[in-house]
C-alpha cells in the first residue's frame, strides 16, 4: 500500500509536477505569475496546457472542466473531453492554451442579480494560475474566475483575488515605510475549521425537511442532547472513524492538508481542520472539501449535513476562519516579533485590523449572512450577531498603556514608546480560549468565528482583506507624508486605540448583558437577520470603500445584494412550503390515526364496563384533538403568509415580509407539531425523530 507521503497531492498539478514537466523558462515565468501576480507571458499557456493534458491523461483523465464558484454558493463545472478526431479515423487527446485560459459556459442559469439579462447568455471563465489544477474522477479541473460578457464578476473568486491584491498593495506600502525593501508580496492566509453533522442515510431519506432544506423543520427535543458534554473530543465511533479515514485519504490526494479531526459539542457533530494556506487556495480547497465530505459520506451510508442549524436545541455548525497576513518571505505580520521595529510594525497591523473590524462591522456581518446562519447568530448561540474583537489580557494591557501613556505592568515596567522600547515578550498561550468571541486574536492570527458551516469562505475574506487594506491605506497615506515618522506612528496608533476600543470585548459574548452594553452603550451594530443587514451592503461608506480598492464595481455590488436577498427569500419559502407538506401530508394524518385508535380503545373498554374512567385515553384524545386543530390552523396560516410573501414586490420587501411573518408562522406551527410528537406513540410518528437521527451513527 502506498504511504501518505507517496500519494499526497497525487491528483494535483502542483509545483512538483510543474517543475518536472514544464520547460525551465516556462516554469520560471509561471512562478512569477503565481508568486508576484505578474501577467501571464505569451506562450506560457500553450506549454502549460500541453503539460497539464499529458499529466492528466497519464492519470486516467478523459475530460477537462473550468471549475468555478458562481453566486449559488456551490461550485460549477461543465465537462469537455480532450478527444479530437485524427485523419486516420482515430482520436488524439488535445488541450490548447486557449482552452486553458478561457471558457464560455452558458451563463444564463446562474444568478446574476440583473448583471446579465438572461437573453445575453454568454459568460466567461478565466484560468486562475494561482490555484493548482486537480483531477476529480476522470476530469481535470481548472480553477477559474467567472464573469459576464460585460466583464462583471459573476463569482466569488474574482472579488477575492481583487481583495488580496488590494491588501498586497497597501501592506507593501507600510512595509517599505518600515524599511523592508525586499518583500515582493503580502498575502493573507486562512485555515478554515469546518464543522458538520453525520446522520444515517436511511433515516435521512425518510425526512422531506432534511432532503429539501438540509435541516429539520420539526422535531421535539430528545431526552438526551448535549447536556452531558460527553461528545466533545469524545472517542470517535467506528463508522465515523472509517468515514474520516477515507475522507482524509481523498483530501490528501488532492493536496489538501487535512490535519485535525474530532467530535464536536453536539451529538453526531464533528470538525475537520486543514493546515492553513493562501486564502485563494484555501477557499478553493474548502469548497472541494465540502463536496468531498458529502461524497464520501454517501459511500458509507451516511449523509453529511453542512447546514448551520440542522437540529433545534443543540449547537449548530460554523466555520472558523483563522486569518493572518504574511510576506512572500514568510514573515507573519500579525506575529508580535522580538525587536522594537517589528513590534511597532506589529502594533500598526494590529491597529489596522481593529479599525477595519470596527469601521466595517456591518460588512463582516453581511459576509456571513444566510438564512441558515441566522439561526446561529441571531439566536442564543455562539457567536452573537454583534461583531467584537477579543485580544486577551496581555495585549489589552499593552494597548491600555499606549493609549494612556502609562507604564506597562508586564515583564518590565516601562513607558511604551513605539519603535524605541522592546515589547515584553508576548506569550502566545495567554491569549485565546475565549470561545464566545466573534473575532479573536489567537497569538499570531485572528479567528473569525461567525461564518456558517456551509458558507464559502470567499465572502468573509473579501470583506476582511478589503477593510484591512483600507486601514493600511489611510495609515500609509499619513506616514508617507510624515515629517517625523516615529511620532506620527505613535500618535496614529494611539488614536486608533482611542477611536476603536469600543470594538474590543474580552468577556462572554453569549451573555445578554453584553448585547445590551454593546448596542446601548458602545453603539455597536446588531443585525439579527440577513434581511436586516444585507441592504447595508449598499451604504455609501461601504460602497465607497469597496469601489475605491477595485474589489467590486457598483453594478456588481448591487447584484450581490439582490442575489443574497433572493437566496434568503427562496430558502425560507422552500422551508415554509416543506412544512406545509409535512404537516398536512404526514403529521396531521398520523396524529389523527393515533387519536382515533386511542379513542376507540377507550370505547372498547367502556363497552366492557361503562364505569371504567378511561382518564388516560380521554386526556390524550382531548389534548391531541386540540393540537390537531392548532396544527391545521397553523398550516393554513403559514400557507397564507407564504402566498402573501411570494406576491410581495422586490426582494427587499419580500425579505422583510419573510422575516416578520413567515418565520413567525413557521415557529408557531412547529411548536404545536413538536408538542403533538411528545404525546403520540412513537410507532405512529411518520418520520425518524431527533433521538433516532442524533444517535444513529455508531
Ligand atoms: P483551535 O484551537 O482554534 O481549534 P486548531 O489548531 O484546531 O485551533 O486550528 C487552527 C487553524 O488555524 C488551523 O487550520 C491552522 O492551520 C490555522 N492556523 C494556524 N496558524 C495560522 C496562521 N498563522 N494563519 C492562518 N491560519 C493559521
Ligand atoms: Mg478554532
Amino acid at each position: 500500500m502506498e504511504t501518505v507521503k507517496e500519494y499526497f497531492g497525487s491528483l494535483v498539478f502542483d509545483d512538483r509536477v510543474m517543475k518536472s514537466m514544464l520547460p525551465a523558462d516556462v516554469y520560471r515565468s509561471l512562478r512569477k505569475t503565481i508568486d508576484e501576480e505578474k501577467k501571464l507571458a505569451p506562450g506560457v499557456a500553450d506549454a502549460v496546457a500541453a503539460a497539464m493534458r499529458d499529466w492528466a491523461v497519464a492519470h486516467g483523465a478523459t475530460h477537462f472542466t473550468h471549475w468555478f464558484q458562481p453566486l449559488t454558493g456551490v461550485t460549477a463545472e461543465k465537462h469537455d473531453s480532450f478527444i479530437s478526431p485524427s485523419p486516420d479515423g482515430g482520436v488524439i487527446m488535445e488541450f490548447s492554451g486557449k482552452e486553458l485560459i478561457k471558457g464560455e459556459p452558458d451563463a444564463s442559469s446562474f444568478p446574476s442579480g440583473g448583471l446579465r439579462a438572461t437573453f445575453e447568455a454568454r459568460g466567461y471563465t478565466a484560468w486562475d494560475p494561482t490555484s493548482y489544477a486537480f483531477i476529480k474522477g476522470k476530469t481535470l479541473c481548472i480553477p477559474t474566475a467567472f464573469c459576464s460578457y460585460g466583464g462583471h464578476a459573476l463569482d466569488k473568486k474574482t472579488p477575492l483575488l481583487r481583495s488580496m491584491e488590494a491588501l498586497n498593495r497597501q501592506a507593501l506600502r507600510i512595509l517599505r515605510l518600515f524599511g523592508n525593501d525586499t518583500a515582493k508580496a503580502v498575502r493573507s492566509s486562512v485555515g478554515p475549521e469546518q464543522e458538520y453533522f453525520l446522520v444515517d442515510k436511511a433515516l435521512y431519506d425518510q425526512r422531506y425537511d432534511l432532503r429539501f432544506t438540509g435541516r429539520t423543520l420539526f422535531g421535539a427535543k430528545p431526552p438526551k442532547g448535549q447536556q452531558m458534554d460527553d461528545h466533545y473530543f469524545g472517542v470517535i465511533k467506528p463508522r465515523v472513524e472509517a468515514y474520516m479515514q477515507e475522507l482524509n485519504e481523498e483530501l490528501w490526494k488532492l493536496g489538501i492538508l487535512a490535519k485535525t479531526e474530532h467530535n464536536e459539542v453536539a451529538p453526531a457533530q464533528h470538525e475537520l481542520a486543514p493546515i492553513y494556506t493562501t486564502t485563494n487556495a484555501a477557499t478553493d480547497q474548502n469548497q472541494l472539501t465540502m463536496e468531498i465530505m458529502q461524497k464520501v459520506a454517501a459511500r458509507h451510508g451516511l449523509v453529511c449535513l453542512l447546514h448551520e442549524k440542522p437540529f433545534a436545541g443543540v449547537n449548530g455548525s460554523g466555520k472558523h476562519n483563522n486569518w493572518s497576513i504574511a510576506t512572500d518571505a514568510g514573515q507573519n505580520l500579525l506575529s508580535p516579533g522580538e525587536t522594537p521595529y517589528e513590534n511597532a510594525q506589529f502594533l500598526l497591523f494590529l491597529c489596522a485590523v481593529l479599525k477595519a473590524v470596527d469601521d466595517y462591522q456591518d460588512l463582516l456581518r453581511i459576509s456571513v449572512a444566510t438564512a441558515g446562519n441566522d439561526h446561529r447568530l441571531g439566536a442564543n448561540e455562539a457567536p452573537p450577531a454583534v461583531v467584537s474583537v477579543f485580544l486577551g489580557d496581555e495585549l489589552n494591557a499593552i494597548l491600555d498603556a499606549i493609549e494612556n501613556d502609562t507604564p506597562y505592568e508586564g515583564v518590565e515596567k516601562q513607558q511604551m514608546k513605539l519603535g524605541v522600547h522592546v515589547l515584553p515578550r508576548f506569550n502566545r498561550d495567554t491569549t485565546d480560549r475565549n470561545r464566545t468571541s466573534p473575532f479573536a486574536f489567537t497569538g499570531n492570527k485572528f479567528e473569525f468565528r461567525m461564518l456558517g458551516s456551509s458558507n464559502s469562505i470567499a465572502c468573509a475574506n473579501i470583506m476582511l482583506n478589503s477593510a484591512v487594506a483600507e486601514s493600511l491605506k489611510i495609515y500609509a497615506d499619513r506616514l508617507e507624508q510624515a515629517e517625523d515618522f516615529e511620532t506620527t506612528l505613535h500618535e496614529m496608533i494611539r488614536k486608533t486605540i482611542r477611536d476603536h476600543k469600543r470594538i474590543i470585548f474580552n468577556g462572554n459574548g453569549y451573555d445578554d448583558a453584553w448585547i445590551k452594553e454593546a448596542t446601548e452603550q458602545r453603539g455597536l451594530l446588531n443585525y439579527r437577520t440577513t434581511a436586516d443587514c444585507m441592504p447595508h451592503l449598499l451604504d455609501q461608506k461601504n460602497a465607497d470603500m469597496l469601489l475605491s480598492h477595485g474589489v467590486f464595481t457598483e453594478p456588481e455590488l448591487r447584484s450581490r445584494c439582490e442575489i443574497m436577498l433572493e437566496n434568503y427569500c427562496k430558502t425560507i419559502l422552500i422551508e415554509g412550503a416543506t412544512m406545509v407538506t409535512m404537516a398536512r401530508g404526514q403529521i396531521l394524518p398520523a396524529v389523527e390515526r393515533y387519536t382515533a385508535d386511542v379513542a376507540s380503545r377507550a370505547m372498547v373498554k367502556k363497552t366492557l364496563d361503562a364505569s371504567l374512567p378511561c382518564a388516560y385515553e380521554t386526556g390524550i384524545v382531548a389534548k391531541l384533538s386540540a393540537l390537531t386543530d392548532a396544527i391545521a390552523a397553523g398550516t393554513d396560516a403559514l400557507e397564507d403568509v407564504l402566498r402573501g410573501a411570494e406576491e410581495t414586490g422586490d426582494y427587499f420587501a419580500q425579505s422583510a415580509a419573510i422575516r416578520d411573518e413567515v418565520l413567525t408562522a413557521m415557529e408557531t406551527l412547529r411548536a404545536s407539531c413538536d408538542e403533538a410528537e411528545t404525546l403520540t406513540a412513537k410507532e405512529y410518528w411518520p418520520f425518524p425523530t431527533y433521538a433516532d437521527l442524533l444517535f444513529s451513527v455508531q
